[in-house]
Order: C-alpha cells, then sequence, then structure tokens
C-alpha cells in the first residue's frame, strides 16, 4: 500500500484528505488528477456533491 504524506504528495496528485489529520497514518489520495482540477475524478464528485438537498417548494 502505497501512504502520500504531505512529503509525497506531489503537483498532478489528488490532494483530497483521508483520515484525521492528528493521525500519525493520515494521508492523501494522491491517484492522478487533472492539472486544472485540485481532486481526483471520484474526489472531485465528494468536492461537488450538495451537502443538503435542494428544496422544492
Ligand atoms: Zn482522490
Amino acid at each position: 500500500m502505497n501512504i502520500i504524506t504531505m512529503m509525497k504528495l506531489e503537483s498532478g496528485m489528488c490532494r483530497w484528505p483521508i483520515g484525521n489529520p492528528e493521525d500519525k497514518d493520515f494521508h492523501f489520495c494522491g491517484e492522478p488528477r487533472e492539472p486544472s482540477l485540485p481532486y481526483c475524478e471520484t474526489h472531485m464528485r465528494k468536492a461537488r456533491a450538495p451537502t443538503r438537498k435542494p428544496k422544492d417548494s
């Protein structure tokens, strides 16, 4: 298993945080991402997902 820590995180890698920053096994996703996006496709979807459902009134 490849753990992407802050030290290993490079540009071009998904910087989605995994785990609790206070834990020593905290790391980043590290999947390849689009140059214009901060996260990989999976995590872009998560980031874009609405936190609440739109009300239809
Ligand atoms: Zn990711």
